[in-house]
């Protein structure tokens, strides 16, 4: 374990094993809605947060699939959301009149999904669902809309600590972690 960890939450067995459920959720709700559809859903992670997290899951999920990036930034380098996220690096597939599956690392206060899917709504998506890893509802401060018949997937709940690993950072830093845990507090400052 790295030395700057308290404590780790879930393992690198424990990730993968969620992460094949949703896969199979996945997996099984999207089955006839791309079977119908005239082009394969779009897999839209937020970056950078959820690029692990997305790489295990699409190698998961059974289904033609497409991946795209979009970037909010409203954290900077700490441990507080800023609460006004921006849309800071945009899609380049054209998502209009095609399912989305927005994933992401972790939803806290949600202004950053509530922003990012007003930005896939603007752009036409005809169904907009939310894959986040991890959930921390006691954080919540806005509630986000699914679009269409989206569905909200999640990994755990994660109890009202700051994590880092499997693809969440500090300042940048621990997000190569294959595990997900809590920073020592004398690492943030
Ligand atoms: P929200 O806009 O929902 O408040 O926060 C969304 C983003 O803040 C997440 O996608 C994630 O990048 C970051 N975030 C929220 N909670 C944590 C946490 O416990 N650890 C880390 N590393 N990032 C977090
Ligand atoms: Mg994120
Ligand atoms: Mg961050």
């Amino acid at each position: 374990m790295d030395s700057h960890i308290e404590e780790v939450l879930w393992t690198q067995d424990q990730i993968s094993a969620r992460v094949s459920e949703l896969a199979a959720e996945i997996t099984s709700d999207f089955r006839a809605a791309a079977a119908a559809a005239a082009s394969p859903p779009v897999f839209v992670a937020v970056a950078t947060g959820a690029f692990l997290f997305v790489a295990d899951l699409v190698r998961k999920v059974e289904l033609p699939l497409v991946v795209d990036f979009v970037r909010s930034d409203s954290y900077g380098s700490g441990t507080e959301s800023s609460g006004a996220p921006a849309v800071s690096l945009d899609l380049k597939v054209d998502v209009q009149g095609r399912h989305v599956v927005l994933v992401e690392d972790i939803v806290d206060t949600g202004n950053t999904l509530s922003c990012l899917i007003g930005h896939l709504k603007s752009k036409g998506a005809s169904s907009i669902s939310v894959c986040a890893f991890l959930d921390k509802p006691v954080r919540r401060k806005v509630h986000f809309q699914l679009v269409g018949d989206g569905k909200f997937y999640r990994g755990f709940e994660c109890p009202d600590y700051f994590v880092v690993g499997y693809g969440m950072d500090y300042a940048e830093l621990y997000r190569s972690l294959p595990y997900i845990g809590v920073l020592k507090p004398e690492y943030y400052t």
